[in-house]
Protein backbone atom coordinates (compact mmCIF):
# COMPACT_ATOMS: atom_id res chain seq x y z
CA UNK A 1 0.00 0.00 0.00
CA UNK A 2 1.15 3.28 -0.60
CA UNK A 3 2.57 5.50 2.63
CA UNK A 4 -0.67 7.51 2.83
CA UNK A 5 -3.16 4.83 2.28
CA UNK A 6 -6.22 5.24 4.90
CA UNK A 7 -6.71 2.52 6.98
CA UNK A 8 -10.03 2.30 5.23
CA UNK A 9 -8.53 1.52 2.39
CA UNK A 10 -6.24 -0.90 3.56
CA UNK A 11 -9.50 -2.64 5.11
CA UNK A 12 -11.01 -2.56 1.64
CA UNK A 13 -8.01 -4.41 0.13
CA UNK A 14 -8.17 -7.14 3.00
CA UNK A 15 -11.90 -7.36 2.04
CA UNK A 16 -11.45 -7.68 -1.61
CA UNK A 17 -8.52 -10.52 -1.35
CA UNK A 18 -10.91 -12.72 1.07
CA UNK A 19 -13.36 -12.14 -1.09
CA UNK A 20 -11.56 -14.47 -3.94
CA UNK A 21 -11.18 -17.35 -0.70
CA UNK A 22 -7.44 -16.15 -0.26
CA UNK A 23 -5.71 -15.37 2.72
CA UNK A 24 -4.18 -12.27 3.75
CA UNK A 25 -0.85 -11.59 6.10
CA UNK A 26 -0.67 -7.80 6.25
CA UNK A 27 2.65 -6.44 7.64
CA UNK A 28 2.14 -2.82 9.61
CA UNK A 29 5.39 -1.59 8.36
CA UNK A 30 6.70 2.04 10.01
CA UNK A 31 6.29 3.50 6.61
CA UNK A 32 4.01 1.53 4.72
CA UNK A 33 1.55 -1.22 5.41
CA UNK A 34 2.52 -4.53 2.97
CA UNK A 35 -0.38 -6.76 2.46
CA UNK A 36 0.79 -10.86 1.51
CA UNK A 37 -1.73 -12.28 -0.50
CA UNK A 38 -1.39 -16.68 0.43
CA UNK A 39 -3.39 -19.10 -1.96
CA UNK A 40 -2.96 -20.25 -5.57
CA UNK A 41 -4.08 -18.51 -8.79
CA UNK A 42 -3.28 -15.07 -8.15
CA UNK A 43 -3.56 -13.86 -11.30
CA UNK A 44 -7.08 -13.04 -11.41
CA UNK A 45 -6.86 -11.47 -8.29
CA UNK A 46 -3.92 -9.20 -9.25
CA UNK A 47 -6.18 -8.45 -12.65
CA UNK A 48 -9.46 -7.61 -10.83
CA UNK A 49 -7.28 -5.47 -7.73
CA UNK A 50 -5.20 -2.78 -9.89
CA UNK A 51 -6.23 0.47 -9.66
CA UNK A 52 -8.37 0.41 -6.47
CA UNK A 53 -7.39 3.00 -4.13
CA UNK A 54 -4.16 3.15 -2.14
CA UNK A 55 -2.31 0.23 -3.83
CA UNK A 56 0.90 1.41 -4.82
CA UNK A 57 2.13 -1.88 -6.19
CA UNK A 58 1.02 -5.07 -6.63
CA UNK A 59 4.29 -7.52 -6.47
CA UNK A 60 5.03 -11.15 -7.24
CA UNK A 61 7.23 -12.20 -4.04
CA UNK A 62 10.31 -14.28 -5.63
CA UNK A 63 11.83 -15.13 -2.73
CA UNK A 64 10.91 -18.93 -0.95
CA UNK A 65 10.68 -17.77 2.11
CA UNK A 66 7.58 -15.21 1.72
CA UNK A 67 7.23 -13.41 5.23
CA UNK A 68 10.76 -13.96 6.66
CA UNK A 69 12.42 -12.82 3.43
CA UNK A 70 13.77 -9.49 2.80
CA UNK A 71 12.12 -8.85 -0.05
CA UNK A 72 8.69 -8.52 1.24
CA UNK A 73 10.29 -6.68 5.03
CA UNK A 74 13.37 -4.78 3.91
CA UNK A 75 14.20 -3.67 7.55
CA UNK A 76 15.28 -5.68 10.00
CA UNK A 77 12.95 -6.86 12.34
CA UNK A 78 13.32 -5.93 16.08
CA UNK A 79 11.50 -8.20 18.69
CA UNK A 80 10.73 -6.53 22.38
CA UNK A 81 9.74 -8.90 25.05
CA UNK A 82 9.45 -7.18 28.43
CA UNK A 83 11.82 -4.15 27.22
CA UNK A 84 14.64 -6.32 26.17
CA UNK A 85 15.21 -5.78 22.20
CA UNK A 86 16.72 -8.51 20.00
CA UNK A 87 17.98 -7.30 16.61
CA UNK A 88 18.77 -3.78 17.47
CA UNK A 89 21.69 -2.03 18.21
CA UNK A 90 21.94 -4.03 21.55
CA UNK A 91 23.94 -7.82 21.59
CA UNK A 92 21.36 -9.80 23.93
CA UNK A 93 22.96 -12.47 26.10
CA UNK A 94 21.08 -15.69 27.15
CA UNK A 95 22.87 -17.74 29.42
CA UNK A 96 22.20 -20.71 31.77
CA UNK A 97 22.78 -24.34 32.29
CA UNK A 98 22.16 -26.83 29.84
CA UNK A 99 19.15 -28.26 31.96
CA UNK A 100 17.68 -27.13 35.13
CA UNK A 101 19.28 -29.45 37.81
CA UNK A 102 18.01 -28.37 40.87
CA UNK A 103 16.48 -25.11 42.51
CA UNK A 104 20.19 -23.68 43.69
CA UNK A 105 21.95 -24.82 40.75
CA UNK A 106 19.38 -22.78 38.60
CA UNK A 107 18.94 -19.69 41.12
CA UNK A 108 23.11 -19.18 41.68
CA UNK A 109 23.81 -19.67 37.84
CA UNK A 110 20.48 -17.03 37.38
CA UNK A 111 21.84 -14.30 39.60
CA UNK A 112 25.97 -14.98 38.08
CA UNK A 113 24.64 -14.60 34.60
CA UNK A 114 22.58 -11.06 35.50
CA UNK A 115 25.43 -9.61 37.50
CA UNK A 116 27.65 -10.46 34.49
CA UNK A 117 25.28 -8.62 31.89
CA UNK A 118 22.98 -11.19 30.26
CA UNK A 119 19.11 -10.43 29.65
CA UNK A 120 17.79 -13.75 29.32
CA UNK A 121 18.32 -17.07 31.22
CA UNK A 122 18.10 -20.38 29.66
CA UNK A 123 17.75 -23.40 30.89
CA UNK A 124 16.19 -26.89 29.77
CA UNK A 125 13.10 -28.33 31.37
CA UNK A 126 12.57 -30.97 28.32
CA UNK A 127 15.88 -32.16 27.25
CA UNK A 128 16.20 -33.93 23.94
CA UNK A 129 18.63 -36.57 24.76
CA UNK A 130 20.10 -39.03 22.36
CA UNK A 131 19.77 -41.94 24.55
CA UNK A 132 16.72 -42.16 26.88
CA UNK A 133 18.84 -43.61 29.25
CA UNK A 134 20.01 -40.23 29.81
CA UNK A 135 18.62 -37.30 32.13
CA UNK A 136 15.37 -36.02 30.45
CA UNK A 137 15.07 -33.05 32.83
CA UNK A 138 12.88 -32.17 35.64
CA UNK A 139 9.45 -30.83 33.17
CA UNK A 140 7.12 -28.61 35.32
CA UNK A 141 9.36 -28.75 37.99
CA UNK A 142 11.51 -27.30 36.45
CA UNK A 143 9.55 -24.57 34.93
CA UNK A 144 8.60 -23.49 38.49
CA UNK A 145 11.96 -23.29 38.94
CA UNK A 146 12.73 -21.05 35.94
CA UNK A 147 9.42 -18.85 36.75
CA UNK A 148 11.10 -18.22 40.51
CA UNK A 149 14.41 -17.24 38.47
CA UNK A 150 12.83 -15.28 36.44
CA UNK A 151 10.83 -12.92 40.03
CA UNK A 152 14.04 -13.00 41.87
CA UNK A 153 16.70 -11.89 38.72
CA UNK A 154 14.40 -9.93 36.39
CA UNK A 155 15.53 -12.13 33.74
CA UNK A 156 13.42 -13.03 30.26
CA UNK A 157 13.12 -17.15 30.55
CA UNK A 158 14.00 -19.19 27.28
CA UNK A 159 13.01 -23.04 27.43
CA UNK A 160 12.75 -25.57 25.14
CA UNK A 161 9.48 -27.41 24.08
CA UNK A 162 9.28 -30.55 22.43
CA UNK A 163 6.07 -31.50 21.90
CA UNK A 164 2.60 -29.41 20.58
CA UNK A 165 0.74 -30.89 23.40
CA UNK A 166 3.46 -29.14 25.48
CA UNK A 167 3.16 -25.58 23.97
CA UNK A 168 0.54 -24.58 26.14
CA UNK A 169 2.02 -25.46 29.75
CA UNK A 170 5.60 -23.99 28.37
CA UNK A 171 3.97 -20.67 27.58
CA UNK A 172 3.10 -20.51 30.85
CA UNK A 173 6.12 -20.39 32.54
CA UNK A 174 8.69 -19.02 28.94
CA UNK A 175 8.77 -15.66 27.94
CA UNK A 176 10.69 -17.49 24.68
CA UNK A 177 9.99 -21.00 23.26
CA UNK A 178 12.68 -22.77 21.90
CA UNK A 179 12.47 -25.25 19.29
CA UNK A 180 15.54 -27.24 19.25
CA UNK A 181 17.53 -28.26 16.72
CA UNK A 182 16.14 -31.65 15.96
CA UNK A 183 13.07 -30.33 15.54
CA UNK A 184 13.50 -27.25 13.27
CA UNK A 185 11.27 -29.71 10.82
CA UNK A 186 8.40 -31.03 13.03
CA UNK A 187 6.41 -28.86 11.69
CA UNK A 188 2.96 -29.62 13.82
CA UNK A 189 5.25 -27.96 16.70
CA UNK A 190 6.05 -25.13 14.41
CA UNK A 191 2.48 -24.17 13.92
CA UNK A 192 1.37 -25.19 17.61
CA UNK A 193 4.55 -22.77 18.56
CA UNK A 194 3.29 -19.86 15.74
CA UNK A 195 -0.71 -20.33 17.07
CA UNK A 196 0.30 -19.50 20.46
CA UNK A 197 1.63 -15.95 19.61
CA UNK A 198 4.80 -16.48 21.87
CA UNK A 199 8.01 -15.45 20.72
CA UNK A 200 10.25 -18.31 19.32
CA UNK A 201 13.37 -19.01 19.07
CA UNK A 202 14.26 -21.59 16.23
CA UNK A 203 17.26 -23.10 16.59
CA UNK A 204 18.94 -24.57 12.90
CA UNK A 205 18.72 -28.24 12.10
CA UNK A 206 21.76 -30.08 11.79
CA UNK A 207 21.48 -31.01 8.74
CA UNK A 208 19.44 -28.02 7.40
CA UNK A 209 20.50 -25.51 4.96
CA UNK A 210 19.53 -21.50 5.25
CA UNK A 211 16.41 -22.25 2.78
CA UNK A 212 15.41 -25.06 4.85
CA UNK A 213 15.71 -23.02 7.85
CA UNK A 214 13.98 -19.37 6.88
CA UNK A 215 10.89 -21.79 5.30
CA UNK A 216 10.68 -23.51 8.84
CA UNK A 217 10.50 -20.17 10.63
CA UNK A 218 7.78 -19.21 7.41
CA UNK A 219 5.44 -21.93 9.21
CA UNK A 220 6.01 -19.87 12.32
CA UNK A 221 5.02 -16.52 10.60
CA UNK A 222 2.12 -17.96 8.75
CA UNK A 223 0.49 -18.58 11.85
CA UNK A 224 0.43 -15.00 12.40
CA UNK A 225 3.12 -14.90 14.77
CA UNK A 226 6.49 -12.55 13.82
CA UNK A 227 8.54 -12.98 16.51
CA UNK A 228 10.87 -15.59 15.81
CA UNK A 229 14.61 -15.50 16.56
CA UNK A 230 16.73 -17.68 14.51
CA UNK A 231 19.64 -19.51 16.61
CA UNK A 232 22.74 -21.19 14.31
CA UNK A 233 24.19 -23.84 16.52
CA UNK A 234 26.36 -25.78 14.43
CA UNK A 235 25.92 -28.31 11.72
CA UNK A 236 26.76 -31.89 11.18
CA UNK A 237 30.04 -32.21 8.59
CA UNK A 238 32.98 -34.71 8.79
CA UNK A 239 34.99 -33.06 11.83
CA UNK A 240 34.78 -35.20 14.60
CA UNK A 241 37.12 -32.72 16.67
CA UNK A 242 33.97 -30.43 17.32
CA UNK A 243 30.29 -31.65 18.55
CA UNK A 244 29.13 -29.95 15.27
CA UNK A 245 30.51 -27.34 13.10
CA UNK A 246 29.79 -23.71 13.79
CA UNK A 247 28.70 -22.10 10.45
CA UNK A 248 29.41 -18.56 11.49
CA UNK A 249 28.81 -17.55 7.56
CA UNK A 250 25.23 -18.39 8.50
CA UNK A 251 25.28 -15.34 10.43
CA UNK A 252 25.72 -13.20 7.20
CA UNK A 253 23.34 -15.29 4.77
CA UNK A 254 20.60 -15.00 6.90
CA UNK A 255 21.28 -11.49 7.58
CA UNK A 256 21.25 -11.00 3.81
CA UNK A 257 18.17 -12.86 2.93
CA UNK A 258 15.79 -12.34 5.95
CA UNK A 259 14.80 -9.97 8.38
CA UNK A 260 14.64 -11.92 11.36
CA UNK A 261 17.70 -11.54 14.14
CA UNK A 262 19.87 -14.53 13.93
CA UNK A 263 21.99 -15.28 17.51
CA UNK A 264 24.56 -17.81 17.89
CA UNK A 265 25.45 -20.71 20.39
CA UNK A 266 28.67 -21.23 20.78
CA UNK A 267 28.54 -24.11 23.31
CA UNK A 268 26.69 -26.82 21.10
CA UNK A 269 27.97 -25.90 17.83
CA UNK A 270 31.70 -26.60 19.53
CA UNK A 271 31.06 -28.69 22.62
CA UNK A 272 34.32 -27.61 23.88
CA UNK A 273 34.36 -24.79 26.84
CA UNK A 274 37.60 -23.89 25.89
CA UNK A 275 36.59 -22.73 22.32
CA UNK A 276 32.82 -20.72 23.32
CA UNK A 277 34.34 -17.89 24.07
CA UNK A 278 36.27 -17.27 20.55
CA UNK A 279 33.19 -18.38 18.89
CA UNK A 280 31.14 -16.08 20.56
CA UNK A 281 33.40 -13.37 19.77
CA UNK A 282 33.67 -14.60 16.05
CA UNK A 283 29.56 -14.81 16.09
CA UNK A 284 29.66 -11.18 17.22
CA UNK A 285 31.94 -9.89 14.74
CA UNK A 286 30.06 -11.32 11.94
CA UNK A 287 26.87 -9.63 13.40
CA UNK A 288 25.22 -11.69 15.07
CA UNK A 289 22.49 -10.40 17.18
CA UNK A 290 22.83 -12.05 20.27
CA UNK A 291 24.80 -15.38 22.04
CA UNK A 292 23.14 -18.38 23.63
CA UNK A 293 25.98 -19.70 26.18
CA UNK A 294 25.82 -23.05 28.72
CA UNK A 295 27.08 -21.71 32.14
CA UNK A 296 27.00 -23.83 35.11
CA UNK A 297 28.28 -23.96 38.90
CA UNK A 298 30.43 -27.20 38.74
CA UNK A 299 30.40 -28.33 34.85
CA UNK A 300 32.10 -31.13 36.19
CA UNK A 301 29.28 -32.70 38.09
CA UNK A 302 26.85 -31.40 35.51
CA UNK A 303 23.78 -34.06 34.34
CA UNK A 304 24.02 -32.82 30.63
CA UNK A 305 26.62 -31.02 28.47
CA UNK A 306 29.14 -30.40 31.15
CA UNK A 307 32.34 -30.77 28.86
CA UNK A 308 31.16 -27.68 27.12
CA UNK A 309 29.57 -24.96 30.04
CA UNK A 310 31.25 -22.39 31.07
CA UNK A 311 32.11 -21.93 34.25
CA UNK A 312 31.27 -18.97 36.36
CA UNK A 313 34.48 -16.95 35.82
CA UNK A 314 35.05 -18.17 31.78
CA UNK A 315 31.50 -16.65 31.61
CA UNK A 316 32.73 -13.45 33.31
CA UNK A 317 35.84 -13.28 30.83
CA UNK A 318 33.33 -13.67 27.91
CA UNK A 319 31.29 -10.98 28.88
CA UNK A 320 34.57 -8.19 29.45
CA UNK A 321 35.64 -9.28 26.05
CA UNK A 322 32.40 -8.96 24.36
CA UNK A 323 31.91 -5.51 25.55
CA UNK A 324 35.09 -4.74 24.48
CA UNK A 325 34.30 -5.74 20.69
CA UNK A 326 31.09 -4.75 20.35
CA UNK A 327 31.69 -1.14 20.18
CA UNK A 328 33.68 -1.64 17.38
CA UNK A 329 31.14 -2.53 15.09
CA UNK A 330 28.93 0.09 16.83
CA UNK A 331 26.97 -2.28 18.84
CA UNK A 332 26.80 -2.71 22.92
CA UNK A 333 26.34 -5.78 25.45
C1 LIG B 1 19.74 -26.76 23.87
O1 LIG B 1 19.98 -25.59 23.55
O2 LIG B 1 19.41 -27.07 25.01
C2 LIG B 1 19.84 -27.82 22.86
C3 LIG B 1 19.42 -29.06 23.12
O3 LIG B 1 20.40 -27.42 21.70
P1 LIG B 1 20.21 -27.99 20.20
O4 LIG B 1 18.73 -28.14 20.00
O5 LIG B 1 20.80 -26.90 19.36
O6 LIG B 1 20.96 -29.26 20.13
MN1 LIG C 1 22.99 -28.47 26.12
Amino acid sequence: MSGNATKEQIDAVIKRVHSFGLRTHPIFGVRKTVIGIIGDDKTRVVENMSGMPGIEKIIPILQPYKFAGREVHPEDSIIEIDGVRIGGEEIVVMAGPCAVESREQLLATARKVRECGAKILRGGAYKPRTSPYSFQGLGEEALKILAEAREQTGLLVVTEVMDPRNVELVSKYADILQIGARNMQNFSLLTEAGRSGHPVMLKRGPSASINDFLLAAEYIILEGNNNVILCERGISTFETYTRNTLDISAVVAVKKESHLPIIVDPSHSTGKSFMVTPMALAAIAAGADGIIVEVHPDPDSALCDGPQALTFSMFEDLMRKAAALAPIINRRI
